[in-house]
């Protein structure tokens, strides 16, 4: 079988340092072409600033992974749907709801494959929490997600913007895994988002949700914390307490804890190729949909000013 001709659009931090490496330990992509407005590419693989200038003057391209800021990545993906070109679009899939439905139903629509990509719910421990949770009944759940925007976001000044989702930006990755690991639906009961005075985003937020039996799951999401990182999931249950930590890599049950190496990325990119050759989609907007409710449901404090 040929490989799948993918061109990476957008070449910043998420492509250079999972994107490209994954594609090149994947047999089933060949890596035909980068695009960045910016970015110089790299030493002999075709590259444009735009990806129009790649869908007119070639080479040609089977698949697309759409690695630029939210905010622009509607246009991209429209534009590549509409050549047949399957699509992978980073977390998160948009910067609306709205915009994710419209281009699920155009990829149905044409008979190319659009998967949002979760990395997180990839992450070693995510599937086995998955398994063990869904034999136990939830008691409560309190989700920690703690780190120092000036360490892993410098600079990013998408992120800050509408769309960009500021601390909802790694906050999400929280709720791609909850989402999938609780055996039950959950919803936005309240929630407070704390915004610098000079940004349009928030650096900080307390949420609680309630799950459909009842059980409470508090989330705390900060951007400014020095020092020791938190990306901590903590599930009590009636048959005792699993812990979920490092983003999702460590899982701690009552019988032990299991770690194992990274492979998050790898498994975005093999479930991406088997979507293709299944002919099929995956778009599951449900940890967008619950930022939405955010800052829908929210409300808003005023802090200091953040300077990068
Ligand atoms: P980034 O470093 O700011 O990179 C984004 C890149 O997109 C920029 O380098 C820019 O290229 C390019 N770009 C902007 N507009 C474009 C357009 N119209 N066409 C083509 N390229 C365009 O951001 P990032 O951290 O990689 O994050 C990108 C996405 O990945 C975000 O949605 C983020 O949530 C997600 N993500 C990030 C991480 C992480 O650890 N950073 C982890 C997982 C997921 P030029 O420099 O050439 O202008």
């Amino acid at each position: 079988m040929d490989p799948i001709r993918i061109a990476v659009v957008g070449m910043g931090k998420i492509a250079r340092d999972q994107h490209l490496p994954a594609i090149a330990g994947n047999g089933a992509f060949s890596l035909a072409a980068t695009v960045s407005p910016h970015d110089p590419g790299m030493a002999g693989i075709p590259h444009h600033r735009g990806l129009e200038a790649l869908l007119e003057e070639g080479p040609a391209v089977d698949a697309v992974a759409l690695c630029t800021p939210p905010q622009v990545r509607y246009d991209l993906a429209a534009m590549a749907l509409k050549r047949g070109i399957h699509v992978f679009l980073e977390k998160p899939p948009g910067a609306t709801l709205a915009e994710v439905a419209a281009l699920s139903a155009r990829a149905d629509k044409v008979g190319a494959t659009l998967f949002a990509g979760w990395h997180s719910r990839f992450a070693a421990g995510v599937a086995p929490a998955r398994a063990w949770l869904a034999e136990r009944t939830v008691e409560r759940v309190s989700v920690v997600w703690r780190e120092d925007v000036r360490v892993w976001h410098p600079g990013q000044a998408w992120i800050w913007e509408p769309g960009g989702l500021g601390v909802f930006d790694p906050g999400i990755n929280a709720l791609s895994i909850i989402t999938h690991i609780l055996p039950r639906p959950f919803f936005l009961k309240s929630a407070t988002l704390v915004l610098p005075e000079n940004r349009a985003a928030p650096i900080a937020a307390d949420l609680e949700f309630r799950d459909t039996a009842g059980a409470p799951i508090s989330m705390d999401l900060d951007w400014r914390q020095t020092g020791p990182q938190s990306w901590d999931i903590i599930v009590e249950t009636d048959a005792g307490t699993l812990k979920l930590s490092n983003g999702g890599a460590v899982l701690s049950i009552p019988s032990g804890t299991e770690h194992s190496e990274d492979h998050e990325y790898p498994g975005l990119y093999g479930r991406f190729a088997t979507l293709i050759r299944g002919g099929r989609s995956d778009v599951d907007t449900d940890p967008l949909r619950l930022v939405a409710d955010a800052f829908l449901r929210g409300r808003r404090e005023i802090t200091e000013p953040f300077h990068d």
